[in-house]
């Protein structure tokens, strides 16, 4: 019987509703015993007559473990893709189910521990407010105290900011410049449908209101030799970190070749094309391609700004980008970053050579 201990919604999503279950494979399985007895969760019996391990309770499985298939001698056990759960958590719903679990149990998760803190944390004052489109706001950060800033950050890292006032957790953003005197910081905010924290900012974040921003923090920054030409790709707000790095390319080797390849689902939800057309006019070894999947709208008028019909990895099939060696950089959302992974594995580029986002905004 499954157990109601175990089959408690995950995070606020039915635990029926998430296949994720082990799967012995039957030729393989040398009947030794060790995922019933290592699964605490009762989710195996033994066959005795077999002599060969029946998964019974498959929603007994904690979502996410895969213990059995790890100390599986034989490696004869298989889960479903991690894909469909990663999917679950990037839903807001989901986050907030954690960030409530969290918060309501702060009294048996707070750590004990006084661990000096690795990271600094600054505030940073609300400096300006572009609402570039319905979606996303491009937001200008400023240093409170003259002198204490990320002034040092490298471009492609993030920062982790705060609501004022709200014990909600943090919400990690990239930066979008490279470093600039003052100590300045742009992120770019993508409205999240029912999001707690782009609910505040797109209704009541003002100018002067003051942020905590813990960082900078990642390694999605430039490994390429100065002389490796270059192909960035960006989907949505993922443009945020590869405007960074472009930025920084550009002031430092303007004539450096160079492709950024930025995919939007609407032409209209395009925006820092005054950015990116400033930054083309700087660098001549630069070409640009905006890609859509609905290229009949009006495409935007600025010079140097080509749009081109599909998703990122339909324009990539369609060019010969791929055949140059050029050392890739993506960032976006993650569905995108796995088709486009797997779409790279595929033409058989060498992973060396591919830097994708972790982070993925
Ligand atoms: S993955 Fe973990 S919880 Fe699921 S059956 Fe294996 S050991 Fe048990
Ligand atoms: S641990 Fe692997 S080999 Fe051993 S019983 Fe389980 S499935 Fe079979």
């Amino acid at each position: 019987m499954p157990d109601p201990k175990f089959t408690k919604p995950w995070h606020g999503v039915p635990r029926e509703e998430i296949h994720w279950n082990p799967t012995v494979i039957e030729d393989a399985c040398i009947g030794c015993g060790t995922c019933v007895t290592g699964c605490s969760r009762l989710v195996y019996r033994y066959d005795f007559e077999r002599k060969k391990p029946v998964v019974v309770d498959p929603l007994n499985c904690m979502v996410g473990c895969t213990t059995c298939a790890n100390t599986c001698p034989a490696n004869a056990i298989e889960f479903p893709p991690l894909g469909s759960v990663l999917a679950l958590e990037g839903r807001a719903e989901v986050r907030h189910a954690i960030e409530d679990d969290l918060l309501a149990r702060h009294d048996i998760l707070a750590s004990p521990l006084a661990i000096p803190h690795p990271d600094r944390i600054i505030e940073l004052r609300v400096e300006a407010i572009d609402p570039a489109t319905q979606d996303v706001i491009r937001l200008t950060l400023a240093p409170v105290t003259a002198g204490e800033c990320f002034c040092e950050f490298v471009p492609g890292q993030y920062l982790e900011v705060w609501q004022p006032g709200s014990a909600y957790l943090s919400r990690a953003y990239s930066i979008a410049n490279a470093p600039h005197d003052g100590g300045r910081i742009s992120l770019h905010l993508r409205r999240v449908e029912g999001g707690r924290f782009t609910a505040w900012a797109f209704a009541d974040m003002r100018v002067g209101d003051v942020l905590q921003a813990r960082g900078p923090l990642g390694d999605f920054t430039m490994r390429s030799a100065p002389d490796a030409p270059l192909l960035l790709i960006a989907g949505g707000t993922g443009l945020a970190p590869i405007l960074a790095l472009l930025e920084q390319q550009v002031e430092l080797f303007p004539d450096r070749d160079m492709v950024l390849l930025w995919g939007m689902g609407r032409v209209a939800d395009f925006y820092a094309l005054d950015t990116l057309q400033s930054l083309a006019e700087k660098a001549p070894g630069l070409t640009i391609v905006l890609a859509s999947t609905e290229p009949e709208e009006t495409p935007p008028a600025l010079e140097r700004l080509a749009v081109t019909r599909g998703n990122v990895v339909e324009v990539l099939n369609r060019k010969d980008w791929l055949a140059q060696q050029r050392d890739i950089y993506a960032a976006g959302p993650t569905p995108m970053l796995r088709e486009l992974t797997r779409f790279l594995d595929r033409q058989g580029i060498d992973r060396r050579t591919v830097h994708v986002d972790s982070f993925a905004v």
